[in-house]
């Protein structure tokens, strides 16, 4: 008991002789403390006045491109994704078919041509003008979709959205738009009329409407060179398009660069991709 207690003193007497020997060290007695003060333009390093400077261009931006990032074909790889679970549909036969997703932009290429990669162009610049006269973002749901991806969204065999597979069509809406999508379809239809190329182009300029059945209840527009779709919130629905905001379509009818018309061909979307 004795040996204990006069353990016990012993470690008290150590601890408070460190704490003194640091409190020491401190605060050495000769401290004299001083206050310093500093007359209101009194400084070490003089500081001139900031001035208004424009910002540097990065490589993303051009003239006239607005507050957004410019879109480019980068925008439209596709969204498949290896971790997209095995999707089981029946099919008219009854027989079940198995249906897995593609690695994504990881896995493959955008479509090419002449050995590049390649987004028909109307669709980066009508979504740019977009972005510029609207003053908003234009966010793309769908871009390209290779087969893969294709059939896993939509096994269906006719399916409207096959020109997503060869690079000639876009699904997308605007950020803070998202319940005027006809709005939005004007400032497309603006884009031809005010674009100088079109100019006196007739067939480009006016849009008609397309009265045939398809799958949205809203007629489609379309001129030469494009045909628009305009989905409502409870329409065209897929894992893709899971948002709840009405959206547009675009599909390129015509390539205005190369003079030809622009069809789905299943050579073109199957074959005409790189993979990895
Ligand atoms: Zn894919």
């Amino acid at each position: 008991m004795m040996l204990r207690l006069g353990l016990y003193l012993l470690v008290i007497a150590i601890l408070s002789a460190c704490s003194e020997g640091d409190h020491e060290r401190a605060r050495p007695s000769n401290t004299i403390a001083t206050r310093i003060d500093r007359r209101h333009d009194e400084q070490l390093f003089k500081t001139e006045t900031p001035t208004w400077q424009e910002p540097k261009h990065y490589p993303w931006d051009h003239e006239g491109a607005g507050r957004h990032a410019v879109i480019t074909k980068e925008y439209f790889r596709c969204r498949g994704s290896d971790l997209n679970p095995e999707r089981v549909v029946e099919q008219s036969n009854g027989n079940p078919l198995y249906l897995h997703d593609c690695g994504g932009a990881e896995r493959h290429s955008l479509p090419l041509r002449d050995g590049t990669e390649f987004v028909y162009p109307i669709l980066i610049d009508l979504l740019n003008h977009l972005q510029v006269t609207l003053d908003r973002r234009v966010l793309i749901t769908v871009g390209h979709r290779c087969p893969q991806h294709q059939k896993y969204v939509d096994h269906s065999p006719n399916n409207p959205n096959a020109k997503h597979m060869i690079g000639a069509q876009v699904a997308f809406y605007v950020e803070g738009m998202e319940q005027q999508p006809k709005d939005i379809v004007d400032a497309i239809i603006d884009y031809y009329k005010t674009e100088p190329k079109y100019e006196a182009k007739t067939d480009y300029t006016e849009f008609k409407r397309y009265d045939k059945d398809t799958d949205v209840r809203t007629q489609p527009w379309f001129n030469k060179e494009i045909f628009v779709k305009l989905y409502q919130a409870d329409e065209g629905r897929d894992s893709d398009n899971r948002h709840p905001y009405p959206y547009i379509s675009i599909q390129v009818r015509y390539d205005f660069d190369s003079g030809q018309p622009v069809r789905y061909n299943w050579n073109e979307a199957h074959r005409n991709f790189h993979r990895w």
